[in-house]
């Protein structure tokens, strides 16, 4: 059975189409990722999943009960994380998690002996008793991590969950999220990050303007992007042009300016290298690099979307939109 089921699900707000007839399948038991760009959709999904949005039309079912008939029901069994931390500032660690398992109507004893389990699991043992406003922001959204926990969810959604940590943070939070299925946690992961799809999902759908486009272990969507490509590093970037009519004689489609690179699919693999490097020389562009790669979960999305998502490198990381640091000071 698929923990989570989506069937040509849609939603509007007023005139704006937020879901266009999104599909969406997950295994109990894995991290599937929903990616795709600000706007795209995602949260729109989470929401209508953990019953606190309905959707226009379409099909939605957790564990196999429908989200818009039986909500109570749906809420006992999920667990929702968002980019903002919903924990209490003025509590401790302990106290807060304690606190969710209380209001989720746990006893208070099974409450105390799970809080601690948890506080270990995500290293705040030590942190546990101090009060939360003096936590980092990683340190806030492994304890809302474990919040969402507390109750033991067989469904958690993680909504973009690194959002505007930094890299050692994200580092961390993701070696606890790998951890999530080995309980038999199902979990469905909303992320803009291409490397953090890549790293924790065992599946992905790329979602963009409300429409599942599409599904896959992150090795087949980059096969969608086609076959290797040829970056050529150049010494000067005014060569630029001259560089990409040379490499469109050795490519297999159009090459692409990126600052001071071109890049072009190649079909035949090294095989090119040596011609490249020849007429380049020949025309007497210097040349600083040159690379054969696999294409990227970024060069996917082009592909498959065919129009631009401006990547950006944020703290070296990769990621699809660029009004990330918009959403980060709201
Ligand atoms: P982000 O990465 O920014 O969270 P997302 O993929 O989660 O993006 P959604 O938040 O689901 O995207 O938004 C999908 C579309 O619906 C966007 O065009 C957004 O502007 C619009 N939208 C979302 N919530 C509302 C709302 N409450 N009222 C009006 N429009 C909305």
């Amino acid at each position: 059975m698929a923990a989570i089921l989506i069937e040509n699900l849609r939603k509007s707000y007023g005139r704006t189409v937020a879901l266009d007839g999104i599909d969406l399948s997950v295994p109990e038991g894995s991290i599937t990722g929903l990616l795709g760009p600000n706007g795209a959709g995602k949260t729109t999904v989470v929401r209508i999943l953990a019953t606190l949005l309905r959707a226009g039309s379409g099909r939605a079912e957790v564990l196999g009960v429908d989200v818009a008939a039986h909500p109570r029901r749906v809420r006992r069994l999920i667990g929702l994380t968002g980019q903002y931390a919903a924990v209490d500032e003025l509590l401790t660690g302990m106290e807060n998690l304690v606190l969710i398992g209380r209001l989720f109507r746990m006893r208070a004893a099974e409450a105390r002996r799970r809080a601690p389990e948890l506080l270990e699991a995500f290293e705040l043992t030590e942190a546990a008793g101090r009060l939360v406003r003096t936590y980092s922001g990683g340190m806030r959204r492994r304890l809302d991590l474990a919040a969402s926990l507390m109750t033991q969810p067989r469904v958690i959604f993680l909504d973009e969950p690194t959002t505007g940590l930094d890299p050692r943070s994200r580092r961390a939070l993701w070696e606890v999220i790998e951890r999530l299925p080995r309980d038999g946690t199902t979990v469905l992961l909303t992320t803009q990050y291409l490397e953090e799809a890549d790293r924790l999902a065992g599946a992905i759908t790329i979602v963009d303007r409300g429409r599942d486009i599409a599904h896959g272990t992150p090795d087949e969507i980059k096969e969608l992007a086609g076959g290797a490509r040829a970056q050529v590093v150049l010494a000067d970037r005014a060569d630029a042009e001259r560089a990409a009519r040379i490499l469109r004689r050795h490519g297999d489609g159009p090459p692409g300016i990126h600052d001071d690179s071109v890049i072009v699919p190649v079909a035949g693999g090294y095989a090119v290298i040596p011609g490249i490097l020849r007429d380049l020389d020949a025309a007497g562009v210097r040349v600083s690099d040159l690379s054969l790669r696999r294409p990227s979960l970024d060069d996917a999305f082009l592909a498959l979307t065919g129009h631009t998502t401006s990547t950006g490198e944020e703290q070296g990381h990769a990621r699809l939109g660029d009004a990330q640091e918009a959403r980060a000071e709201r």
